[in-house]
């Protein structure tokens, strides 16, 4: 018997294990399975070199958990390891690899859980003892078998190994009890093992007998050694995609299309990314892209290795190049993955220009299922927008779809303003912005449909991409100020009645209703009411509800402009009606007002070209006195309008109806709304 102590100068490395690794530690089990894998590999590669002559039998893996003598074991039928190879990969190489990794990673353990590298030390984590037993693949080697208690000394001695092979066996801690349970063994080695290109054993297969279940004799194979994005695409039919997809993702439904990676140069990068239905939600993704190392499940959290709008995608990535043991915040910094990061990105924009090319009905009839991925990654990806914004669509309110230069084209002519700019109209809601789309179509224009999640950030976005336009919701303007064409509408009502009109209108307007009262020469057949909403502050209120800022604007109150089409008839009716019950208090009001204005502005015209200090006081609190006097009797007036507003029904029902064309009239309003109808009846 061989004693020794491991060349390690910590003194007692496997507490620093046991307390670094600690929110991990079912990676022992990944460890000890790759390193199985590792060695059958080698002997399938003496196989084919010749250098292995007899025949390899059975090379499956087997995982035992003995739960009696609290025991994991591990087998493989692989290269095996003579005693000098024992004692130079376990005591002094892979020893001191362990020990250089905590030495190098000690302050930022806990981004690196998920690395490769401690390999077969980390079965330490759970262990109070492990045993190898071992026999090499070369001709008359000897059984060996190493034991260490977790201190650094170790024995190598014979042993009994009737094949070649290997043995690591666990004696379980206390504290990890947890892995003497068969499901979670069975769960962990779903998760990493589930495509390791060797069979892996666990129990054997159950069969019904006699009312229960009982062993059969036939091992129970838990991975699938060749999944699909080991294999060539050309021996892949579309059916084989979708049932890798469901193997992936048993819960998931089906995938739109799929992209099968497969580079060998500057770096070696295989996969299959799919395309889920987003639909209209961008929530977490329960399915994330899976990321393999040689088939070996490493994580299923690629941020940091694709473009964020990349993690929308399922599938899987397999890549031995993405350097893992180090920290996310490196990997971002990391040539290698910003190339792979590149090249993903390109390759998904060459799929879908290539889907778009072959079928544009194909692609237009997915397209709501896409939008979501392709609009995040437009915003926030350059590289991505300039392949995307050649075949991202948008959708008109009669479901047409346009690309963004098919659409430029058809409104260019009809939608340009007077300033030269480009405008773009839309809706976020059909049935809500009814009648304000049906004006704007009465109009000619045509009107997209921006009812997306990401809908506002895109149009902020396209504002800066899109030369001379913007985009304006429909219902935030009059339309005929939405886009300006020069030709002013002049109003039959002089600027004293129109200011008696709004002061009319305001005396209706309840508490909490935020309207600015305006009034705008329409067409007669205009509504004689119209709510419309600043294009501005909905944007900013929208945008602060997505979060990112704003917040200020996220507390303001809505804002709505109340426009009062004064060439409507019912609004020149109730103007007659009031100026005829008022007559005699407007005209000496007016006739007042006129001349306090006449001597405002005579004194004004005196005051023009002096300095402060050559007009007397006197002539100064003339002037204020004169502005305060005319102030008053602009209120005397408003009062006035006021009491007579009040009980005019026509100009509150006028009011509801603008609101309940905007789907803002609920509640006891609209109750007392509809009485009131019946009334006026
Ligand atoms: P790594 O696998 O990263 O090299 P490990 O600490 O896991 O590091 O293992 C150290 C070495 O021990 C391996 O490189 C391999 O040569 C040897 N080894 C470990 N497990 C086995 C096994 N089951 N069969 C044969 N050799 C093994």
């Amino acid at each position: 018997m061989q004693k020794g102590k491991i060349g390690v100068t910590t003194e007692n490395i496997f507490p620093i294990i046991k307390k670094f690794l600690y929110s991990d530690h079912e990676i022992f089990l990944r460890e000890l399975i790759s390193n199985a894998v590792d060695a059958t590999q080698k002997l399938k590669t003496l196989c084919s070199t010749g250098e292995f002559k007899s025949d390899p039998g059975d090379l499956t893996i087997r995982v035992a958990v003995d739960k009696k003598k609290k025991t994991i074991t591990v087998s493989d039928s692989g290269i095996g390891m003579t005693s000098e190879e024992l004692d130079k990969y376990l005591n002094q190489i892979a020893f001191s690899s362990a020990n250089d990794f905590l030495e190098k990673y000690k302050d930022q353990a806990n981004s690196i859980i998920g690395h490769f590298g401690l390999g077969f030390y980390s079965s330490f984590m759970v262990s109070d003892k492990v045993e190898v037993i071992t026999k090499s693949y070369i001709d008359n080697a000897k059984s060996v078998k190493w034991t260490c208690d977790g201190s650094p000394e170790f024995t190598i001695e014979e042993a009994e190994r009737e094949k070649r092979g290997t043995d690591v066996i666990l004696y379980i801690d206390k504290e990890s009890k947890e892995f003497l349970e068969e499901e979670r063994i069975e769960g962990i080695l779903r998760k990493y093992c589930k495509f390791l290109p060797v069979e892996i054993a666990f129990g054997k297969e159950k069969e019904w007998k006699d009312g229960k279940y009982v062993d059969t004799g036939k091992d129970r194979i838990i991975n699938n050694t060749k999944p699909a994005w080991t294999r060539k695409p050309s021996e892949l039919k579309d059916e084989d995609y979708v049932s890798f997809y469901h193997e992936l993702y048993p819960a998931g439904d089906e995938p739109l299309f799929n992209i099968h990676l497969n580079v060998d140069y500057p770096f070696k990068l295989t996969g299959i990314l799919y395309f889920p239905r987003i639909k209209n939600n961008l929530e977490i993704q329960k399915n994330r892209i899976q990321l393999y190392c040689n088939q070996v499940f490493v994580t299923d959290s690629v941020e940091g290795i694709v473009p964020e709008f990349m993690t929308l995608l399922h599938g899987v990535i397999d890549s031995p190049d993405i350097p893992l043991n180090v920290s996310r915040s490196y990997l971002q910094s990391d040539s290698n993955v910003k190339k792979i990061s590149a090249h993903i990105t390109k390759k998904v924009a060459d799929r879908l220009a290539e889907i778009f090319k072959k079928s544009r009905d194909d692609f237009e009839k997915k397209w709501d299922d896409l939008r979501l991925f392709i609009e995040y990654g437009m915003i926030t990806d350059e590289k991505f927008y300039e392949k995307a914004s050649k075949f991202a669509l948008v959708k008109n309110t009669e479901n047409k779809y346009f690309t963004y230069e098919e659409y430029e084209k058809l409104i260019k002519e009809n939608q340009t303003d007077k300033h030269n700019t480009l405008v773009y109209l839309y809706a976020t809601d059909r049935e809500e912005q009814y009648a304000y789309i049906e004006k704007a179509k009465a109009k000619g224009y045509d009107v997209l449909l921006l009812d997306g999640q990401l809908d506002i950030h895109l149009v902020n976005f396209l504002e800066t991409k899109f030369q001379q336009s913007r985009f304006v919701r429909v219902d935030s303007d009059v339309i005929e100020r939405l886009i300006q064409k020069g030709e002013e509408k002049t109003s039959k009502l002089s600027a004293e009645q129109l200011d008696d009109i709004k002061s009319l209108f305001r005396s209706q307007v309840r508490e909490g209703e935020n309207f600015v009262i305006v009034q705008e020469p329409l067409d007669e057949s205009d509504a004689p009411v119209i709510i419309t909403r600043s294009e501005y502050m909905r944007r900013m209120k929208d945008m602060s509800q997505l979060g990112g800022g704003f917040t200020f604007y996220r507390d303001l109150p809505d804002s709505y402009s109340l426009v009062i089409n004064s060439n409507h008839k019912l609004v020149e009716k109730l103007s007659e009606k009031m100026n005829k019950e008022l007559e005699s208090f407007l005209k000496e009001n007016s006739a007042e007002t006129g001349k306090l204005k006449e001597e405002a502005d005579f004194l004004e015209k005196e005051h023009k070209g002096k300095k402060d200090d050559e007009i007397s006081q006197a002539e100064k609190d003339d002037l204020k006195k004169l502005r305060d006097d005319i102030d008053k009797k602009k209120k005397e007036r408003e009062e006035e309008i006021s009491k007579f507003g009040k009980d005019e029904k026509l100009v509150r029902q006028l009011i509801d109806l603008a609101l309940l064309s905007n789907n803002m009239l609920k509640g006891e309003d609209l109750s007392t709304f509809v009485k009131r109808s019946i009334e006026l009846l």
